[in-house]
């Protein structure tokens, strides 16, 4: 796994385990040579995961819309800021260069981000890991939320189990490294509901 791709707040959020929680997945990166691939602001917590990788001389790939830098929101001090056309093109890019992709608390770009990484596995675009830095049990109502989905047949239990978890840096990255997802795709899933009503593999 040479590069990982992380979504987060643009805001630090309420506590201080936030930012402290970003720093320590930083500082795995860093002890694990792999390289970071993120949305490029300075705020937030993106500024504050960035601000570690650079500081330990690990590398961070920003990848950002013209709009954005012309807002003047983009990190400095980047090993590499790649500026791309849309929001569209920025995830197009950041999957591509990316090996897994973590979220670690954040509002709804950073839902948005990890949900769409996950679509696109169900949808056999890529089959990339994708897990949550459950910081002080930030992401424990989204989890319950996919547990619904997937006890009512929105959600198999093959795509539900594609969410890697931990509150833990190392673990999580454990948890990606070792992640083989079989091909099971949803147009497959599609075809089975449609002809079994309330059917889920
Ligand atoms: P949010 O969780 O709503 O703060 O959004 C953070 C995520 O959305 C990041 O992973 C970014 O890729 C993207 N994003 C949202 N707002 C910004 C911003 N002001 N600057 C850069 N990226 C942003």
């Amino acid at each position: 796994m040479k590069k990982i791709c992380v979504f987060c707040g643009s805001s630090p959020g309420t506590l201080r385990e936030y930012a402290l929680g970003a720093e320590k997945l930083g500082q795995v990166l860093l002890k694990r040579g792999i390289g970071l691939v993120f949305g490029g602001a300075r705020f937030g917590l993106m500024g504050r995961l960035a601000d570690t990788v650079l500081a330990g001389g690990g590398e961070v790939t920003g990848v950002m819309p013209s709009l954005l830098v012309d807002r003047e929101v983009a990190h400095p001090g980047l090993s590499e800021l790649l500026v791309v056309d849309s929001m569209h093109d920025r995830k197009a890019l950041m999957a591509e260069l990316s090996d897994a992709f973590v979220a670690l608390p954040g509002g709804l770009g950073t839902i948005e981000e990890l949900l769409e990484m996950l679509t696109w596995v169900q949808l056999d675009i890529h089959h990339k890991p994708c897990g949550i830095l459950n910081i002080e049990g930030y992401f424990n109502h989204l989890l319950a939320f996919l547990d619904v989905a997937a006890q009512r047949q929105f959600l198999t239990d093959h795509h539900r189990s594609l969410l890697l978890d931990s509150d833990e840096p190392e673990t999580l990255l454990d948890l990606l490294q070792d992640f083989s997802s079989p091909a099971v795709n949803k147009v497959g899933w599609i075809l089975d509901v449609n002809n079994t009503i309330g059917g889920n593999k």
